[in-house]
């Protein structure tokens, strides 16, 4: 048996949390059962955790979509039992019961081996938030967004996508505005590697013009709605764009005129159904040159009983960097 966090539907449609002892039995089919020894908490988890039927319908549930440990045992021997692996996205956390229990069965072609350079516990900081990160700024690149080609917005800054992005963007060397609410924050985003640190309102001054202001040849946004067409507005000619998160909203009210005045793109991030060769890639990078200079201090580190005020802080928008789960 082991423990776990257990998510459980009321009859009226509330949601409560507990601790529970779980048995291995209990957990769905895979090849791969995983020891967890860390695991993390993305926005997605704390909708999980409150019920979002847009990502957990079926409930008793352990949410969870990041979880790094010791493989148990392996049937169809694609990992040695012992190694260490890291499973993130996929349907992790989401139907399938995650990283929030101490043990995980998921489909071994979910694993990725841990890479050299890094310890389980620096992927769990790294997460799917560092994943997403990677992944947009592998696209910014990929859309020919340079170093030299000027800045890179990064909007929702403090929070996990926007740190990590934030850190990687200045690591390989892009000049990176980030965007906060959080103006007590400045001094962490600094650290991280901006160069520059502003407000919401200064991303959205002038967005009710149907262009603004040419500013950004690329930008990483986790926030959508509104923000998302300001930024859109103000990208450069022929700049990026990417998109992978709605925490303001999941509207975008924008007009065509950024794209056929201005020949921007707009990229959809998505870090759960990547591509394994696109994903063993954006891993070895964040193992490599995109490492984090302070990866280790990225993350306010809880055990399972002190994920209950970390789930209401996250869906305020309240939470600096990463949350990161020992089990
Ligand atoms: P997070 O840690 O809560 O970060 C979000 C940040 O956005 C907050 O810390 C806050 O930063 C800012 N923010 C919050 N509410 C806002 C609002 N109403 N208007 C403007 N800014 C606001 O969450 P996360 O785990 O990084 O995830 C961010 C988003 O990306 C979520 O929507 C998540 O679902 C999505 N995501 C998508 C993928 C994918 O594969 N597509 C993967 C990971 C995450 P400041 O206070 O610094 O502004």
């Amino acid at each position: 048996r082991f423990k776990a966090l257990v998510v459980e539907k009321g009859a009226d449609n509330t949601f409560t949390r507990s601790l529970k002892q779980r048995d291995i039995n209990e957990l769905g089919a895979g090849e791969l059962l995983v020891r967890v020894r860390y695991s993390s908490l993305n926005y997605k988890d704390a909708l999980s955790a409150t019920g979002h039927p847009g990502v957990t319908r079926q409930f008793p549930h352990t949410p969870g979509i990041d979880a790094a440990g010791e493989v148990a045992s392996c049937s169809d021997g694609s990992f040695a039992p012992g190694a260490q692996v890291v499973v993130t996205g996929h349907d992790l956390g989401m139907e399938t019961d995650g990283g929030w229990g101490e043990y995980i069965r998921v489909p071994s072609s979910w694993g990725v081996p841990l890479p050299a350079g890094l310890s389980l516990r620096d992927s769990m900081i790294l997460g799917t938030a560092g994943f997403t990160a990677g992944l947009s700024v592998l696209k910014l690149e990929w859309a020919g967004v340079r170093p030299e080609s000027g800045d890179v917005l990064v909007t929702g800054a403090t929070g996990g996508v926007g740190s990590m992005a934030v850190s990687i963007l200045a690591k390989a060397g892009y000049r990176v505005v980030a965007a906060t609410g959080k103006a007590a924050d400045e001094g962490f985003l600094r650290d991280l590697g901006a160069a520059e640190v502003i407000s919401r309102a200064e991303v959205m001054a002038g967005a009710e013009r149907a262009l603004m202001k040419e500013r950004w040849a690329g930008a990483v946004d986790v926030v959508g709605g509104e923000m998302l067409a300001a930024v859109l507005k103000s990208t450069r000619y022929g700049g990026t764009v990417t998109c992978c998160g709605l925490v303001g909203s999941a509207e975008l009210p924008v007009n065509v005129h950024p794209f056929i005045l201005r020949a921007v793109t707009l990229v959809g991030i998505d870090s759960s159904r990547c591509p394994s060769a696109t994903r063993l890639e954006v891993w070895q990078r964040l193992a490599g040159p995109w490492r984090p200079a302070l990866l280790g201090q990225m993350a306010t580190e809880v055990t399972l009983e002190g994920l209950e005020d970390e789930i209401s802080r996250i869906l305020r928008g309240g939470v600096r960097g990463r949350v990161l789960v020992q089990l």
